[in-house]
């Protein structure tokens, strides 16, 4: 394997999975997000370990993503939470993922899917549009919707769902802003029963409302990165204990290398493309086998970032490459060549940093440090 790897920590899933089964009122179905390969964590064994701690559904948002799960032997629900093409419709209903509907155009696809593949009742979720402004209906349109569902003949309503804008933030205004979308998801709930229909599983909570807004967490919640150790923007570690309901969540995944060589710069040797970094004086530099072919981009060197080689941190020198970076190890560090050298992560795997730190230095948010660490890194599953 190669030197640079992303080692993904299954107990540490497992535990994040049981403290956030302690925030879900019993009853409560949970729907684990493994889209993007498990937020970077790879979707099969994630899923498989979620499973195995109490996850009920899974869900992804390509129909090629389902399918992968389908492939490894996973038999639960799988929920596709973004469209697919019109052309995909068949394979989805064939792996029986389940999509979320909420157009004529998009029922009478899955309809005639559904006819295709020779399935009946086949089982859709109703999205609702109620502030999010991404897909869905909007909340008084529902019951037509349902209405036309059902008069498809092939499909069956499993559930109705909507999706929140501004959950994780924790000023007045974005609280308010998630109340007001929740009394129109019930407005939605209301209006499907209205045709006499029934909603199915009523769903609505990502990470940050299932835990800030328990009282939303209706039928089932889907919780996404706090499964991969982090917390939802504001609503973090200090936020819950401030409410008096404390999570400790640990990261799932840590990202290493090794020094690949050493060698040492004179005085005013440069370093990398641009010759954007100058020695001032003599020191030794590491070369570390990642760059932003991995998914370690060029801003987080910009932005600071520190590797730790044996409990010491290091800075990053010049631009991070494709395949390699630098560090700046000083004279007479106690780093030999091949010592490992951690990017992110857990603190038990020696890291000083983990993706939230890297986020924030660098105007992002968690989800998007793991998810692109890129396919050429090989996942090592340990618990
Ligand atoms: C990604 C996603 C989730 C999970 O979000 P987190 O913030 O990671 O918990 C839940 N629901 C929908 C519709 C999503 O797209």
């Amino acid at each position: 394997m190669r030197a640079t790897r992303a080692i993904i920590h299954l107990g540490n899933l497992a535990r994040n999975m049981q403290a956030i089964r302690g925030f879900i009122k019993k009853g409560v179905k949970i729907c684990a997000a493994v889209k993007a390969d498990a937020y970077g964590h790879g979707a099969v064994e994630c899923s498989r370990r979620l499973l195995a701690e109490g996850a009920d559904v899974l869900a992804v948002a390509t129909v090629g993503e389902g399918v992968e799960l389908r492939d490894a032997g996973i038999h639960c629900p799988i929920l596709l939470l973004s469209l697919c093409a019109p052309e995909e419709t068949e394979d989805a209903v064939r792996h029986d993922i389940t999509p979320l509907v909420f157009d004529k155009e998009y029922i009478e696809l899955f309809s005639m899917a559904a006819e295709k593949v020779g399935k009946r009742g086949y089982s859709v979720h109703i999205a609702v549009d109620s502030g999010m402004g991404r897909i869905g209906c909007l909340p008084e349109e529902a019951g037509k919707i349902a209405r036309m569902l059902v008069d498809s003949g092939k499909l069956t309503i499993g559930g109705t769902c909507t999706h929140f804008a501004l959950s994780d933030g924790t000023s007045q205004e974005a609280q308010e802003y998630t109340q007001l979308q929740y009394t129109n998801f019930l407005k939605a709930i209301d209006n499907i029963r209205n045709e006499g229909l029934e909603p199915g599983l009523r769903h609505c909570c990502a990470s940050a409302a299932s835990l800030s807004h328990a009282e939303m967490q209706l039928d089932m919640v889907r919780p996404g990165i706090i499964l991969y150790g982090y917390y939802a923007d504001e609503v973090d570690r200090e936020y819950l204990n401030k409410l008096g309901t404390p999570l400790d969540l640990s990261p799932v995944m840590t990202l290493e290398t090794e020094v690949s060589a050493i060698r040492r710069f004179s005085r005013g040797m440069s370093v990398g493309y641009g010759r954007t970094w100058i020695a001032e004086k003599d020191t030794d530099i590491a070369v570390l086998p990642v760059g932003y072919g991995d998914g370690l981009l060029r801003r987080w060197a910009s932005s600071g970032l520190e590797v730790a080689i044996g409990g010491k941190t290091y800075p990053i020198r010049g631009r991070v490459c494709m395949d390699q970076c630098m560090a700046d190890l000083g004279l007479g560090s106690p780093v030999h060549r091949w010592d490992k050298a951690v990017i992110f992560g857990c603190k038990a795997d020696g890291a000083a940093q983990d993706a939230d730190d890297i986020a924030r230095a660098t105007g992002t948010i968690s989800y998007e440090i793991t998810s692109c660490i890129t396919r050429r890194v090989p996942r090592e599953f340990v618990e």
